[in-house]
């Protein structure tokens, strides 16, 4: 483990409306190849720090680098293309395409990453084989993502953020909707291919019980404070 991935400081950001919602962040470093889990309850700001890191949204102050680069002044086009050549992201719902293919989902973050595309080789070849690792069925790969199981849109989700080895892995919750077994065998799946590239895991949880399998937690309270204005 050498260098980080994911390096902040300083950094705030407000969002407007009723109830104000302001979150600060002094300092967080990820490093090369680690997984970290970071716990916090519901409202804590988790997800907005996962969409500061992911460059959906900007701060107001601080710098951020991740993955190499510094996007603290990029442009919202600039960090949409950067995400989609560094960044795999698995979302809490996993925002499948519901009438696309397996195919078709998997594929989708390699049209707008023209390097992450040139990675990830044959394309096509590449997707099959992470479905196989992942345990889903040949045959699956035309299906529908709205025909599949919640299990079975988890390793699609798995595999369209893995596709094209992006060094940083971004999932917010990807397990709130599982019960015990199927969290644990989740985190096999996801675990056995980031240790396998070297990859770099963020994963956001409510559920402390997951701490054990990453090599770091680190708790929203400990990096964080947020300000509510009524
Ligand atoms: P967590 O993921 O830890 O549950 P969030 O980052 O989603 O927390 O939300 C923290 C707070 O940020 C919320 O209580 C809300 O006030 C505010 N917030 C989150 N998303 C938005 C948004 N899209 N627009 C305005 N405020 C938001
Ligand atoms: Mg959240």
């Amino acid at each position: 483990m050498t260098g980080h991935i994911l390096n902040l400081s300083n950094i705030e950001y407000r969002w407007p409306g009723r109830a104000p919602f302001t979150l600060t962040v002094p300092a967080l470093t990820v490093f090369k190849g680690e997984t970290v889990l970071l716990l916090g309850e519901s409202g804590s700001g988790k997800s907005t720090l996962l969409s500061l890191i992911c460059g959906t949204i900007q701060p107001d102050q601080g710098i951020l680098n991740v993955a190499g680069k510094n996007i603290t002044h990029l442009s919202s086009g600039a960090r949409d293309r950067f995400r989609a050549e560094r960044i795999g992201v698995i979302f809490q719902q996993f925002n499948l395409l519901p009438f696309g293919s397996v195919m078709d989902n998997i594929l989708l973050p390699l049209r707008f990453a023209p390097e992450r595309r040139i990675r990830a080789g044959d394309a096509a070849t590449e997707a099959k084989s992470l479905c196989a690792a992942l345990g889903l069925p040949d045959d699956i790969i035309h299906a529908k993502a709205n025909a599949l199981s919640v299990g079975q849109q988890q390793r699609v989700a798995v595999a369209r953020a893995l596709i094209g080895q992006p060094p940083l892995i971004i999932a917010d919750e990807p397990t709130s909707a599982l019960d015990a077994t199927s969290q644990s065998a989740f985190l096999d799946l996801l675990f056995s291919q980031t240790r396998a590239h070297e990859t770099s895991l963020l994963m956001v949880s409510h559920d402390r019980r997951l701490g054990e399998r990453f090599d770091r937690v680190i708790r929203m309270e400990e990096i964080a404070a947020v300000e509510r204005e009524a």
